[in-house]
Order: structure tokens, then sequence, then C-alpha cells
């Protein structure tokens, strides 16, 4: 029997979700035993792969490239996951929305530097106006709370989609 292909993608967040992925320990054994992990951080892969079963998605959406890579991700998965408060709502991220874009740079990268006084432009992808939750700009299929969620709830998401069931998270996250 073919292993389903699970991917992981880390937009706008800060890897918490993920370390708090890796922190299944042996877990992650039967995971692989299960699935094969086809991109994302924890593996070399450099273009998102078609027919995928399972995408955790860490982070908002909050640069042009984010929205190319979650639409594309959606295109090609079947069960996309908003993993974490920042995928599920925005969270830190959107501490960034009141402010335009170009004003945020300005303080940053000019008024808030002691050299180089100007916001880097070299393959850096365009700010959105707002970071904004994934569901927003693609349909998610399961919300997973958390800053980051809890390791266990992790493991039980990835083996209940992997067994073909829809995970109940009742008592299992919690935002923040
Ligand atoms: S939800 Fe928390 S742990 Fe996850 S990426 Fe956002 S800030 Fe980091």
């Amino acid at each position: 029997m073919s292993k389903a292909k699970v991917a992981t993608v880390w937009l706008d967040g800060c890897s918490g979700c993920h370390m708090s992925l890796l922190d299944i320990d042996e877990l992650l054994i039967d995971v692989l035993r299960k699935a094969d992990i086809v991109y994302g951080p924890l593996v070399d892969a450099q273009e998102f792969p078609d027919n995928v079963d399972v995408t955790l998605v860490e982070g908002a959406v909050s640069s042009q490239d984010d929205l190319r890579l979650v639409q594309k991700i959606r295109q090609r998965t079947k069960l996309l996951v908003s993993l974490g408060d920042c995928a599920v709502t925005s969270n830190v991220p959107s501490m960034r929305n009141p402010l335009q874009p170009k004003v945020l740079l300005q303080r940053a990268y000019v008024e808030g530097a002691d050299v180089n006084h100007r916001p880097p432009t070299d393959g850096v992808p365009a700010l959105l106006r707002h970071a904004v939750p994934v569901h927003e700009v693609v349909k998610v299929d399961l919300h997973v709370p958390g800053c980051p969620p809890k390791a266990d709830a992790i493991a039980f998401v990835v083996t209940e989609l992997l067994e073909s069931r829809k995970p109940d998270l009742a008592g299992k996250v919690k935002f923040g």
C-alpha cells in the first residue's frame, strides 16, 4: 500500500508550531510509517508537489509570496490544516496591521536602523496590506489553535486524518 503524502508549510510564523510538531518525538516514527513528509522546512524539497493528502500550515498570510504559495497548496492538497494561532487568527503577525506597509518598513528599516537606512528590496516579497488568517484567502478544512498547539494535539490530528477520521479536538486545543 502506498504511503500518504504529508506536507508542512511555514508562512508568517515564528517556527514554534514546527518545533511543537517535532516534539511529538517517537510518535513521528508512527506517522512516518503511514506517510512521507514531501515538503516543508523538515525536508529538502524545492517545489510543492501534486496530490498531497494533508498539509499543515503554520503562520499568517502576510506577503504576496505567502498568498501565491497557499493558493498553490490549496490546489494540490486534499486536507489543509491551519496549525496554530497565527494561521487561525493571524495572531502576532497582525500586530503590524494598523500601519500601512510603507510606514512599517520606514519605521523598521529607516527610523529604527543604525546603518543602511533603507528597506531591503532585492528578493523581498511585497507585503500584503494586512496579515490575514489562512481561511481568509483559501478554504481550510481544520483549524488547530494554540501558540503553539501542543505536540500531542498535533500528533492526534495527523494520526486521525491519516486514518480518514475527522479529529474531535474538544478539550485538546485552546488559543494561546
Ligand atoms: S502560533 Fe505561536 S508558536 Fe505558532 S507560529 Fe504563531 S507565534 Fe509561533
